[in-house]
């Protein structure tokens, strides 16, 4: 075990929550502080229900916190995608060959409190709820943070982690010092959550065991199943422009919307107008940065690299960070050890975060765009068959970045080299042929 550290980490979110239970499984001294109040004393379940799509290196992560089992129990699998066609029908796309590769459905509030419940259950962790990260010291690792009373509090652990989101403090002030690279680019489009209830008999209104996709270019839908058996639709438009949220702002205009282009869905969400009215329109950024680590403080998360949610991977790699973080700490105990174990798990991160956040904006472009097409389903049958038969050789990115831990970086450089082979081999045949 390595020698016990003090370590604060800010915002018990889903990462920092997750990586307080493995940092305090070795042994560490742990201090998570939270700017909202404790949401178990709030009940986020029973609340609106927002669902993300969990898949194998979250499953990975949260195995080595011995929570892998527990919040599977309550996850819904997700084994491919249900598209809706403009006319009602419906065709399923099964996501791999390998009938065990799927999606789980999750709730984020459920999720958050199961990781808070077990983090609580740690003696050596101590939980701050209503303490606001405001101001950080990068050269002496001192942390301040506020009450709602506007009292302050200073933190001055052996190691700082800045796991507090796309608006991160911590990173804040990172950005404030020398050399910092940083850009954020927000996408045109913004989202909002619907509901699909369970039916009056209390089943699902559609197919559980998908995910639901309306395809129609700039107007997006999708509905991830609930363990109530409701659906948390999303809906991700333009901001500005034609059949935008600009233009379709009122619960009229938006039912008659929905009427004309999601038809199959309109009688399966009877708080549609209410809904659209009063659930926030919230915006989707990309953030980048570098380096994500100073002296002894560190971001991780969506804090170093918040992604747009098109691949369902800002919280797998969110944990897949405190699972890296985990071992890249381990032996270190001076403090010139802790800051090259986190300017190394900076460097080396930084290549995979770079390349899921490039593959989220692309699959935006797939999944309202080409999911629909005869070419895309081509394409995707022909990729899984080729995986059926050469297994070892052959895996799509797609399978590579949700079903293996395949660092992101080295799933994208196979499917480059996978392409490259294929194409080769199509146009190289003939010449094949002769040479034989
Ligand atoms: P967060 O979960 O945002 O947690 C940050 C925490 O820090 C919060 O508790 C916050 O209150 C706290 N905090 C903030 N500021 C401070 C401060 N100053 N001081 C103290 N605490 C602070 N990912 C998937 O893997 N699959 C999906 O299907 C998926 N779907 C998504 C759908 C949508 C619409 C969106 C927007 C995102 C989706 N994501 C998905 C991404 C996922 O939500 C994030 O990547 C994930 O929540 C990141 O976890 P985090 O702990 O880094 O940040």
């Amino acid at each position: 075990m390595s020698k016990p550290l003090d370590i604060t980490i800010a915002g018990a979110g889903l990462a920092g929550s997750l990586l307080s239970i493995l940092l305090a499984r070795r042994g560490h001294r742990v201090t998570l502080v939270e700017a909202r109040p404790d949401p178990r004393a709030r009940g986020f379940i029973g609340g609106r229900s927002i669902n993300l799509a969990l898949s194998t290196r979250g499953i990975a992560a949260l195995e080595r916190a011995g929570l892998a089992k527990r919040v599977l129990e309550d996850a819904v699998p997700m084994p491919g995608r249900m598209l809706h066609e403009p006319d009602g029908g419906t065709v399923f796309q099964p996501y791999s060959k390998d009938p065990t590769d799927h999606l789980n459905s999750v709730s984020r509030g459920g999720l958050n409190i199961t990781l808070l419940e077990a983090a609580d259950e740690m003696e050596n962790t101590t939980l701050l709820f209503d303490q606001r990260a405001v101001d950080v010291d990068l050269e002496t690792t001192t942390l301040t943070t506020e009450s709602p009373d506007g009292s302050r509090h200073a933190h001055r652990p052996d190691l700082l982690l800045g796991a507090d989101g796309a608006y991160s403090a911590i990173r804040d002030a990172l950005r404030t010092s020398d050399r910092f690279d940083y850009s954020q680019s927000y996408l045109e489009h913004g989202y909002k959550e619907l509901h699909i209830p369970a039916t009056d008999s209390g089943e699902f209104a559609m197919a559980p065991n998908a995910l639901h996709i309306w395809p129609r270019g700039r107007n997006m839908m999708i509905a991830l199943p609930n363990a109530d058996r409701s659906f948390t639709c999303t809906i991700f438009w333009p901001y500005r422009g034609n059949d935008s949220f600009e233009t379709i702002d009122t619960p009229e205009r938006a039912l008659a919307y929905f009427q004309r282009t999601y038809a199959d869905a309109v009688p399966l969400m009877p708080t549609l107008g209410e809904d659209f009215a009063s659930n926030p329109t919230s915006s989707l950024v990309t953030i980048r940065c570098s380096p994500w680590a100073k002296r002894r403080t560190l971001i991780l998360g969506d804090a170093a690299h918040a992604i747009v949610p098109f691949y369902g991977q800002g919280m797998n790699a969110a944990f897949e960070d405190c699972a890296l973080l985990d071992d890249a700490l381990v032996g270190a105990s001076s403090h010139d050890d802790l800051e090259r174990a986190i300017a190394r798990f900076a460097t080396d991160r930084k290549p995979d975060a770079d390349a899921i956040a490039d593959l989220a904006l692309h699959n935006f472009i797939e999944m309202r765009d080409h999911t629909a097409s005869t070419l895309f389903l081509l394409r995707k049958k022909a990729e899984q068959r080729l995986h059926a038969w050469f297994p070892r050789r052959f895996t799509p990115l797609y399978n590579m970045v949700s079903f293996t831990t395949i660092p992101y970086a080295d799933a994208v450089a196979r499917a480059r080299r996978q392409a490259a082979i294929i194409g080769a081999a199509c146009l190289g045949l003939p010449v094949v042929l002769l040479v034989l």
